[in-house]
């Protein structure tokens, strides 16, 4: 029986989880997935993927404690639980590392205690990560844990790149720099590029376009990360789903001084902006239903993406100064024909030339997709950061 690893993503109200059996064939799907849901609510969820199969069961769920113990009894009971293969190792996805963690680390208090340091600068997502880590380490005290972070992939950026222009003092104090998210999912997509272009890492420039309900870009030069679109918070950069992406600040100023309160403004900009609030929807494949009927907003919605995306891809470019491959990933990026299209659009000058066929070939693992005298090579690579994470935390086996 292959070595399984436990990866666990514990968000505020949610946990999800999968087993992976990372030294495996891996384009095949996990083992189990699942996502606990509703935690503390009396309507709390717990369903289950496994083998074709689809299971929910809907109860209260106290906390963390009760979700995860519920989750694991509800896969032992179609065993394909922890206690039905072999676990090597729990892998804990992390949302912020700030300047302590530049890669994974293998979990004890004083790693808990270092993620903790880190709340007032994730205070959403770094205490939900630490609950999850705590439980999972009572429930499985005898495998290796291990933090994987969002960010620990952006720690070689350049301080040119990495460091705001704010006042110096103010930054230090408060830790004020871009960290960058998505780290995991960029490093993932982006190891891949040597196979693909068959030329080894140190040589190859390249850019990686992670566009899902979140969305960001990274620069990478000889494997490193030297610039990235997410900042302090996920919330900078691209325009997403539901989030603004870079906005002039002053607009945040402007809507408090005209009597919104901070929390209004930060729904607003996180939860009530970008796609959806451009167009109403956040989900682009019914954002393309609506521009398929002719919806002005959509469209609008749909046109500011692409200016985004462009944004960045040309500033990228300069950054990197030559730029091998481009590469896309991510819900969006995996599924869209026309964002890859629409954003490489008229860029041969700059050596992009997208292949329409290929390009409209159904997501199918890694696949080029622009034309073979493009100089810029364009790709699609499906991101899976839940394999990356499992890989991570199996290097931390016995
Ligand atoms: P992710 O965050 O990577 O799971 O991406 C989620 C987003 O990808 C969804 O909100 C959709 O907008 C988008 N998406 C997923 N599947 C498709 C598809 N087949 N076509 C277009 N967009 C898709």
């Amino acid at each position: 029986m292959s070595r399984h690893v436990l990866v666990l993503n514990s968000g505020s109200s949610s946990i999800k989880f999968q087993l992976v059996a990372p030294e495996k064939d891996t384009s095949q799907p996990p083992y189990v997935s699942g996502l606990v849901e509703r935690i503390g609510e009396d309507d709390g969820i717990v369903n289950l993927k496994f083998a074709g199969e689809k299971i929910e069961i809907s109860e209260p769920i106290a906390d963390h404690a009760d979700g995860l113990s519920k989750a694991f009894a509800l896969m032992d009971k179609h065993e394909v639980g922890p206690h039905s293969v072999e676990i090597a190792a729990v892998g804990h996805r992390v949302v912020h590392g700030g300047r302590l963690f530049s890669g994974p680390e293998l979990i004890n208090d004083e790693i808990i205690g270092m993620i903790r340091d880190l709340i007032p600068l994730a205070p959403l997502h770094n205490p939900a990560n630490i609950v999850g880590i705590e439980e999972a380490r009572k429930l499985l005290p005898d495998v290796p844990h291990v933090a994987v972070f969002d960010t620990g992939f952006f720690h070689t950026m350049p301080p040119a790149a990495a460091l705001y222009p704010l006042n110096a003092e103010v930054a230090s104090k408060f830790d004020i720099r871009r960290y960058g998210f998505h780290g995991t999912s960029h490093e993932f997509v982006s190891k891949q590029l040597p196979e693909l272009l068959g030329r080894p890492a140190a040589e190859i420039n390249q850019i990686t376009l992670h566009l899902g309900n979140g969305a960001s870009c990274a620069a990478i030069r000889g494997g490193q990360a030297v610039d990235t679109s997410m900042g302090l918070t996920p919330l900078a950069g691209l325009m997403m789903g539901t989030r603004t992406g870079d906005i002039d600040p002053g607009i945040i100023f402007h809507l408090y001084r005209n009597g919104m309160s901070i929390d209004e403004i930060d729904n607003l900009c996180n939860r009530q902006s970008g796609l959806k609030g451009v167009s109403g929807v956040n989900d682009f494949r019914v954002l393309q239903e609506r521009m398929d009927a002719h919806d002005p907003d959509a469209w609008a919605a749909y046109q500011m993406y692409v200016h985004q995306l462009r944004r960045y891809i040309g500033s990228y470019m300069l950054i990197l100064g030559r730029l091998d491959a481009i590469t896309f990933t991510a819900g969006v990026g995996e599924n869209h024909v026309g964002i890859r299209r629409d954003s490489m659009a008229e860029l041969e000058n700059f050596g992009i030339k997208i292949d329409e066929e290929r390009n409209a070939q159904p997501n199918n693992g890694p696949r080029l997709i622009s034309t073979d005298d493009s100089k810029v090579k364009v790709f699609v690579v499906p991101t899976n950061e839940e394999l990356a994470i499992a890989r991570y935390a199996m290097s931390f086996a016995h």
